[in-house]
């Protein structure tokens, strides 16, 4: 199991409003307090995509996507992108704005660690609910 050490969001921290099961295979991730909804990388590594311009009730939410240097990905999902592929982010960097794109009915971010991968929005959403999809821990925010 993986520990990520920052919470993605840094006023106030985060605490997890869903956790992992079969039926999600993520953390739910909701700021403690009325802090705003800016998002920031728990993880250092290279954006290796992004999902753009999705709204509340479609099928599929914005998104970020982070490889760190063991290959493995970081999804960030209902995250509205301010990087894009190819950029290098560092642990604590801004990587977008919380919404409510796809299925969410409250600010949160849907977090998944992948196996590595291409590393494509297609490429996790073909495997984000399959045996790939770990198992995240999350230090004391
Ligand atoms: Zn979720």
């Amino acid at each position: 199991m993986h520990t990520y050490p920052h919470p993605p969001f840094k006023i106030g921290g985060g605490h997890i409003s869903r956790g992992y099961s079969a039926s999600h295979r993520a953390k739910d991730i909701t700021h403690r307090n009325d802090a705003p909804d800016t998002v920031y990388a728990i993880e250092s590594g290279e954006v290796s995509d992004v999902q753009r311009g999705q709204q509340h009730g479609d099928d599929n939410p914005n998104m970020v996507i982070v490889r760190d240097s063991q290959g493995f990905l970081t999804v960030y999902g209902h995250v509205d992108p301010s990087v894009h592929a190819g950029d290098r982010v560092s642990q604590g960097d801004q990587i977008g704005t919380a919404d409510l794109s796809g299925t969410s009915d409250g600010i949160h971010v849907h977090l998944v660690r992948l196996k590595a991968g291409e590393g494509t929005v297609d490429d996790v959403l073909d495997r984000q609910n399959s045996a790939e999809n770990f198992q995240i821990n999350l230090a004391a925010w």
